[in-house]
């Protein structure tokens, strides 16, 4: 299944991403970047999978803002035992599948293509280091 990796839409205006699920965040972030756009949350390990990190939970530091993962997830396609392939959103027939994605492992269908928000990146990252004495 790690052939549904391939891109399939960005919509800039509406901050939109189109993918197949089993690309890895590597991959997808490779791309936004050249837009000036990132997922809303990135796992740091770059060969976890869009579709790994929604069914089996992905945070990162900028969950704090986004929440998890699958909360950046909009709409997917699940493929389900009996093989047909279902477009759930969560407000269509398949919002209960939708929903239940997340944290899934697997045990519902399985997730080939997936849209999810993105947010603009920017050129540079501020840090700043606050020392202190006590850790109280
Ligand atoms: C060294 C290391 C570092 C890590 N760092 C981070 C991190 O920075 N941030 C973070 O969030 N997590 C991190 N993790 C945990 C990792 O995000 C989760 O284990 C994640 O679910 C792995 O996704 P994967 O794409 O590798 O999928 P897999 O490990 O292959 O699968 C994970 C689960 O999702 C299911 N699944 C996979 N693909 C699909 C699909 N297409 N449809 C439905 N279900 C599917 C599988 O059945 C399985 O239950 C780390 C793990 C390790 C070992």
């Amino acid at each position: 299944m790690s052939e549904f990796n391939h891109l399939l839409s960005t919509d800039k205006q509406e901050k939109l991403l189109d993918t197949e699920a089993l690309i890895t965040f590597e991959q997808l972030v490779s791309h936004t970047l050249k837009h000036g756009f990132l997922p809303t949350v990135a796992p740091e390990l770059k060969h976890i999978t869009l579709a790994g990190a929604t069914a089996g939970i992905g945070i990162e530091s900028s969950c704090f803002r986004y929440g998890f993962v699958h909360d950046g997830v909009l709409e997917v396609d699940v493929l389900l035992p009996d093989g047909r392939i279902l477009t759930c959103r969560e407000n269509n027939e398949y919002a209960d599948l939708f929903y239940g994605m997340a944290n899934s492992y697997g045990t519902l269908g399985y997730v080939l293509r997936a849209k999810i928000k993105l947010i603009p990146s920017k050129s540079f990252v501020q840090i700043d280091n606050h020392r202190y004495d006590s850790v109280l």
